[in-house]
């Protein structure tokens, strides 16, 4: 036992009150085991009378501060402890209580006699007898202090979502707490390589960053400078540095789970040398902390940009775009400013994405992308809403403007770009609303916009539209004429109408079924303007589905009650040939009717014998081996190129009636007409002449070749059983 005497007996106690009797020997047997049971603890236990003097220290005192007993004694423990950075308040409280003979526990930073500091936990306990002696018991906290940080501070910040900046400064703040001899500082590595200040909260503004940060950053590993004024890397910062009594700076790199670094964690410490190994602790926390916040803010940024801006252009999506225009639209209201709101829509986008693969056009918007923000200038707000729509807001636009500003775009979508295999000479179509005359808020002013670009585009596209009122009122009654034609789809409102075909020497070939839609209140809407309508709105595959199974039905009927029919020819839109479940449909519709494949003909347009999507052939040879008719329709007014009829399994053309119009007028039509008359008997097919409605026209058609015949000379399309009257009066003329 290196400690003094047990207290009672000790002679050095200054002034110890009323001397207490003398211990027996049993007494001091006791005492001598109890205090060397004290001794073992790690703890340190102090004996000190009413004035604070030591009377007693154990072994675990003198383990965990370095004074000797001899050191010791007579002293007052706050002298022993107290250090440059322990709180001055706490001291003055342990004294205040002590005097008053009263228990309590303090925390508080103390120091041991080589000056290294410690977090101490002190419980004060009066020994409750006349000579008013206390109990002290230090305990080292300083590794629980640190854990304080770690879960109660910075932890509760990353959980509730507290921004990276205020995070940083709190671990920098809490690190100076348990470590006041410190000024702490977190920079972020950026993406760019620079390094950018996130906090440094006991620092000047001016600070900065230190000099051997970047180091840190670039080779990952810490830098420790002991003395600033000795490192020549340190030059200037060391000047800011002493004025700041700053001496050593320790920078310690904050790694990501992946080893990438993503900032520096700086200690700059008030005294020169190494960090301490309670300094290197609070580094690895610290490291460990910031690691955590930083790695989240990249998370939440990812995540923020998967959210509201799009992968491919790097725009903001429409979510995004929404919510940027609310600012200046909101600043509008305040200090009113005319805006425009620009619509910009491709072309024919689909048919490049088909025809070039999607990569090529992805490459297309992303250069569109640039070039739009290009133009647009830097106070637009241009966002890309889906596919090929783009949206601009911009601000100080009055209509002159927007309208420049329309032709600008258009010239630069224009320009030749090459993109995949091809040069393209790509065309858009742009609405423009105006701000404030179109609409206040954003939602109205998309919408409004979106209307006039789909008139530049029903104008032909390549152009550029305003909005205007009779465009709202146009798309108020396609929105009714939407729902009206869903509802007749549903109960019953269609009817197919059967448009006769008659060979030259008067015989009956067979009928288109032509639909036909009476609306209940508008009366007869032709289907030039229904069909377009139905794509659009999804609706086309029921309807196709509807004609299919209403035309067999028909057909059924007239083979029951022995009427000659000999086929039906319908009219199915592109969009439905694409459908994977066309064929097993159509399969069965002429089983369950008992009809012959042969009897029904599918009439196609180019566009479908165009169409790039593999379903599209795929179903023209099975129905062709269904053994289904395929005629080509409108022949001759698109780029009908003669190869396909090779290519796909057509039986029959239908040359446009507006070729048939022009005969006795336009003699290259004539000469058209005969070659693709010579073109059919060459290849075997039938050929249908549309719209003959003159007797010259009839006459000029079976002199040369006589195809099939169709038109309003014969008879318009009628009702079935108009259809059948009209049957029945020609056999029997
Ligand atoms: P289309 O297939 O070329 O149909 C021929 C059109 O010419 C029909 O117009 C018919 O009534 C009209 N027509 C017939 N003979 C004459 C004539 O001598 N002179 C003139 N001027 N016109 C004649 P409709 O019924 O108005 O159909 C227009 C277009 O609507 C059709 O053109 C077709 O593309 C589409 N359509 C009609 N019914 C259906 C259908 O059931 N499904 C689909 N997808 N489209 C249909
Ligand atoms: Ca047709
Ligand atoms: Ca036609």
């Amino acid at each position: 036992m290196t400690a003094t005497d047990p207290p009672a007996a000790t002679p050095h106690a200054p002034d110890a009150g009323t001397p207490a009797p003398a211990p027996d020997a049993g007494q001091q047997q006791r005492m001598r085991q109890l205090s060397q049971a004290l001794d073992c603890s790690d703890n340190g236990v102090v004996l000190c009378d009413r004035n604070a003097r030591i009377h007693y220290i154990n072994e675990g005192f003198t383990r965990m501060f370095g004074h000797r007993p001899d050191e010791a004694i007579g002293k007052r423990p706050r002298d022993l402890i107290r250090g440059p950075h322990t709180e001055p308040a706490t001291l003055e409280q342990l004294g205040a209580r002590h005097r008053a003979g009263h228990a309590h526990r303090e925390d508080l930073l103390g120091y041991r006699k080589d000056g290294s500091p410690l977090w101490l936990s002190v419980v004060a306990t009066p020994l409750g007898g006349d000579d008013g002696l206390l109990v002290n018991v230090f305990t080292d906290i300083t590794a629980a202090k640190i854990h304080e940080v770690l879960s109660g501070k910075v932890l509760y910040a990353l959980v509730h979502e507290e921004p990276l900046a205020a995070t940083a400064a709190l671990v920098c703040r809490e690190i100076e707490r348990v470590a006041p001899d410190l000024l702490v500082s977190v920079a972020r590595h950026e993406a760019n390589g620079e390094l950018q200040l996130l906090a440094a909260p006991g620092l000047p503004p001016a600070f900065g960053i230190s000099a051997t940060c970047p180091l840190v950053a670039q080779r990952g590993r810490p830098v420790e400078v002991p003395d600033l004024g000795a490192d020549p890397a340190c030059g200037n910062c060391h000047a800011q540095a002493s004025a700041l009594g700053l001496r050593a700076c320790w920078s310690y790199p904050i790694r990501s789970t992946s080893g990438q670094v993503l900032g520096v964690l700086s200690f700059h410490s008030r005294h020169p040398g190494q960090p301490s190994p309670w300094h290197r602790k609070l580094a690895e926390l610290g490291q460990y902390l910031c690691a955590l916040a930083l790695e989240r803010e990249q998370a939440r940024s990812r995540m923020h940009r998967l959210a509201f801006y799009d992968v491919l252009t790097g725009l903001p999506n429409r979510v995004m775009f929404s919510a940027l225009c609310e600012q200046p639209l909101q600043l509008a209201e305040q200090q009113p400013m005319p805006m425009a709101l620009l619509f910009v829509d491709l072309d024919r986008f689909k048919r490049l994405n088909e025809s070039q693969g999607h990569a090529a056009a992805d490459g297309l918007l992303r250069d569109l992308a640039h070039h739009l923000q290009e133009l647009a200038g830097a106070e637009a707000v241009v966002g890309r809403q889906v596919g090929d729509e783009f949206v601009l807001l911009v601000p100080q636009c009055p209509q002159h403007r927007a309208a420049l500003l329309c032709e600008q775009l258009l010239a630069m979508i224009a320009a030749p770009r090459v993109v995949g295999s091809i040069t393209v000479h790509a065309s858009a179509s742009i609405g423009v609303a105006m701000y404030p005359e179109d609409g206040r808020g954003i939602d109205t002013l998309l919408q409004h916009a979106d209307l006039a670009m789909r008139r530049a585009k029903d104008e032909g596209g390549a152009r550029f539209r305003f909005f205007s009122a009779d465009m709202n009122r146009l798309a108020q009654e396609r929105l009714l004429l939407e729902a009206t034609l869903r509802d007749s789809l549903r109960h019953g409102g269609l009817r197919l109408h059967y448009q006769p075909q008659l060979h030259g020497d008067g015989g009956l070939y067979g009928a288109e079924a032509l639909l036909r839609w009476k609306h209940p209140h508008l009366g007869d809407i032709p289907p030039a303007r229904f069909v377009p309508l139905a794509e659009e709105c999804g609706l086309m595959t029921p309807l196709s589905y509807w004609v299919l199974e209403e035309a067999c039905r028909q057909l059924a009927d007239w083979h029951a009650r022995g009427i000659a029919v000999p086929r039906v020819a319908l009219n199915l839109s592109a969009s439905t040939f694409e459908q994977p479940r066309l064929v097993e449909q159509v399969r069965g519709l002429l089983q369950r009717h008992h009809l012959p494949a042969a009897a029904l003909v599918l009439e196609i347009t180019e566009g479908v014998m165009l169409s790039e999507q593999p379903q599209v052939p795929a179903n023209l040879h099975a129905l062709h081996a269904l053994g289904v008719q395929l005629s080509l329709d409108d022949f001759g007014t698109g780029y009908s190129s003669l190869s396909h009829l090779h290519r796909l399994p057509i039986s029959e053309m239908k040359l446009d009636r507006s070729f048939i119009g022009e005969i006795g007028h336009d003699p290259a039509a004539a000469a058209l007409i005969l070659s693709v008359l010579r073109i059919g008997e060459s290849l075997g097919k039938h050929v249908v002449a549309e719209g003959v409605e003159t007797e010259q026209q009839r006459r000029f058609l079976i002199d040369n070749g006589s195809p099939v015949l169709q038109g309003y000379l014969y008879a318009p399309a009628l009702p079935a059983d108009a259809f059948e009257r009209w049957l029945h009066e020609r056999a029997s003329t």
